[in-house]
C-alpha cells in the first residue's frame, strides 16, 4: 500500500474520568508502531478532550468527533473549531453516522462543518456510509456519491492532504456485522474512482479511505489486506487493548 495507514479510535459518548485514565495508561504502555508508519488518532467526548491531550503519549494525534459549522458566538452547547484549535487539537471527526441519524445532520451542515473546520487548519474525517435498506436494494453508491459531492465541494484542491474519508455502512456500526472484506474492498474502490472522475486522479491516488464498522483485533488484518482499504475508524474495540492489536495489525 503506498498510502500511509489510518487508524482512528472514536470513542463516542463513553467513559469516565477512571475509565479515560485506565485507557490513556494503557494506549502509553502499549507498543504501537510509530508515526512513521501508521497515523493513530483517539476522539474522546468534547468535555476529556485536554485531559487527554496533556497525558496521552504525543504518539497518538487527539481528534474531536464534531465541531460546529459557525465559529464563536452564540451557539450554545457546540464546539467552534477555533476553540478547539486553541486547545490544541489539531483534528475533527465531521458527519458521523450518529449525527446524521441522531442529530438530524444535514449534507449541507456538514459540508460547512468541514469547510470551516479546514479553513482554520485542521485535518477532518469526514464520513459517509449506506444503511443495510439501501445496499439491499442495490442503491449504495446511490448513498455514497451524493454524499462525497457534498464533502468534495468544500475541500479546496490543496486541503485535500489533511482529508481522510472513512467509510462506514451504517448496518455495520456497532453491530457486530461487519462488512466482509471483498464489500469494503469494492465499495472503497468504487468512491476512490469517484473522487477520480469528480476530483481528480491525483487526489484518488493520494487520499485515504479508511472503514468502519466493528473492526476489531480478530478481522482488521484480512480487511486491511485489500488494497482501498488504508486504515479504520474504529468505535467499541477503540476503548479496549485491542485497539493495539489493530494498530499493529495494518502498520
Ligand atoms: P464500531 O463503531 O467499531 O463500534 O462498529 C465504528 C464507528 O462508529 O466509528
Amino acid at each position: 500500500m503506498s498510502r500511509k495507514p489510518w487508524v482512528g479510535g472514536n470513542w463516542k459518548c463513553n467513559g469516565t474520568k477512571a475509565s479515560v485514565d485506565a485507557l490513556i495508561k494503557t494506549l502509553n504502555e502499549s507498543d504501537v508502531p510509530d508515526k512513521t508508519k501508521c497515523d493513530v488518532i483517539v476522539a474522546p467526548s468534547h468535555i476529556f478532550l485536554t485531559h487527554v491531550l496533556s497525558t496521552i503519549n504525543p504518539r497518538f494525534v487527539v481528534s474531536a468527533q464534531d465541531c460546529n459549522q459557525f465559529g464563536n458566538g452564540a451557539y450554545t452547547g457546540s464546539h467552534s473549531p477555533q476553540m478547539l484549535k486553541d486547545c490544541g487539537i489539531t483534528t475533527v471527526i465531521i458527519g458521523h453516522s450518529e449525527r446524521r441519524d441522531v442529530f438530524r445532520e444535514t449534507d449541507e451542515e456538514i459540508g460547512q462543518k468541514i469547510a470551516l473546520a479546514l479553513k482554520e487548519g485542521f485535518d477532518v474525517v469526514p464520513c459517509i456510509g449506506e444503511h443495510l435498506a439501501e445496499r439491499q436494494a442495490g442503491k449504495t453508491n446511490d448513498v455514497l456519491f451524493p454524499q462525497m459531492k457534498a464533502i468534495a465541494a468544500n475541500v479546496k484542491p490543496e486541503e485535500w492532504s489533511r482529508v481522510v474519508i472513512a467509510y462506514e455502512p451504517v448496518w455495520a456500526i456497532g453491530t457486530g456485522v461487519v462488512a466482509t472484506p471483498q464489500q469494503a474492498q469494492d465499495t472503497q474502490k468504487d468512491l476512490r474512482e469517484w473522487i477520480a472522475k469528480n476530483v481528480s486522479e491525483e487526489v484518488a491516488k493520494s487520499v485515504r479511505i479508511v472503514y468502519g464498522g466493528s473492526v476489531n483485533g480478530a478481522n482488521s488484518s484480512e480487511l486491511s489486506s485489500q488494497p482501498d482499504v488504508d486504515g479504520f475508524l474504529v468505535g467499541g474495540a477503540s476503548l479496549k487493548p485491542e485497539f493495539a492489536t489493530i494498530v499493529k495489525n495494518i502498520a
